[in-house]
């Protein structure tokens, strides 16, 4: 049902009071590895729908990448397509996580960048999945590439550019849905999404530049859809939130199960899409790390009877 094209990380989780500033040490309280990776975490919260789910992606030869692949093995992600490479280490990402569950991170991109357009090609029947979804993680030429072949297959695209960084004219015109979080909105557009017309504002750049529909994601205040007629926003589910890591990630994953499971893409379905993600990413928040917090369909249909 799905392709991600993306990164799979490990991410070296330090829990601490607060964040430290420049030149200062701060005792941490907790210490973790939890697999990661925005790519791994949206095919695992995918997957923990019920869509399969197929990953392609480069990792290293080494210890993090036994433990990351194991881990999606274990959901069930199919990992055969995965890239290994022998010379670079696998991706890390070291993230602080405060007491109020905000997080700051840096990642070492790794062996996500040497997946390259020769590794696409050779997978152009693997990527021809209902939903193809790529992030900024793994490189831009490559999300271009898999878009290019997802839409010569009449697949949806899902961008999710993220980290922030300018989306080029082509990767966003082969893009049927785009989703930002509030920073990557402001870096993409120089607007920043904090009401209406600002989100709409931004939001035009983005279909103006010919992505179909714009999903940003606004945190514990849900997530606004916009198409060039239409305008709603979900609000989020209320919930404590612990550790915001993976909420976005989670969000996409939910999403995309659920366009895949209808099977078409229309604005009243992605309202219905976006009421999920949101509830996903609400159990995802109240619990610590990446793959670790991203919930199983049971635990929705336990919690919202979904
Ligand atoms: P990212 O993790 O990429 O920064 P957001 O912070 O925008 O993305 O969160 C993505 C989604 O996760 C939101 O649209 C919302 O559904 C959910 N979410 C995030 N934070 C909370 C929260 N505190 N309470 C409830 N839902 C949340």
């Amino acid at each position: 049902d799905i392709c991600v094209v993306g990164s799979l990380n490990m991410d070296m989780v330090v829990n601490v009071e607060r964040i430290p500033n420049i030149g200062e040490t701060v005792l941490a309280k907790g210490f973790k590895k939890i697999p990661g990776g925005k790519g791994a975490n949206q095919a695992v919260a995918a997957r923990r729908m019920g869509s399969s789910v197929v990953m392609v992606g480069c990792v290293g030869d080494d210890e993090n990448a036994k433990i990351l692949i194991d881990n999606l093995n274990k959901d069930g992600v199919e990992t055969k397509y995965l890239k290994i490479d022998e010379e670079t280490p696998t991706g890390v990402a070291l993230i602080y996580v405060d007491k109020d569950g905000r997080n700051n991170i840096s990642v070492y991109a790794g062996a996500n960048l040497n997946i390259n357009n020769e590794d696409i090609n050779r997978l152009s029947n693997i990527i021809k999945s209902k939903i193809v979804i790529t992030q900024f993680e793994t490189p831009v030429e490559t999300a271009i590439e898999s878009f290019k072949l997802a839409k010569q297959n009449n697949s949806i695209t899902i961008l999710n550019p993220a980290p922030a960084r300018e989306i080029p004219e082509e990767l966003i015109k082969l893009s049927d849905i785009v989703i930002p979080n509030e920073t990557e909105t402001e870096v993409i557009t120089g607007i920043k999404p904090i009401d209406e017309k600002s989100i709409k504002d931004a939001a035009a750049i983005m279909l103006q530049k010919g992505a179909k529909y714009v999903i940003i994601t606004l945190g514990e205040k849900g997530a606004a859809i916009i198409d060039n007629e239409r305008f709603t926003i979900v609000e989020a589910q209320k919930v404590n939130a612990v550790d915001t890591t993976a909420a976005g990630d989670s969000f996409i994953g939910g999403l995309s199960h659920y366009i895949s499971k209808k099977g078409n893409l229309s604005f009243d379905v992605l309202i219905e899409a976006v009421k999920f993600a949101n509830k996903v990413s609400a159990i995802a928040v109240t619990r610590e790390g990446a793959q670790s917090s991203i919930p199983y369909m049971w635990e929705l249909k336990e919690i919202f009877g979904e």
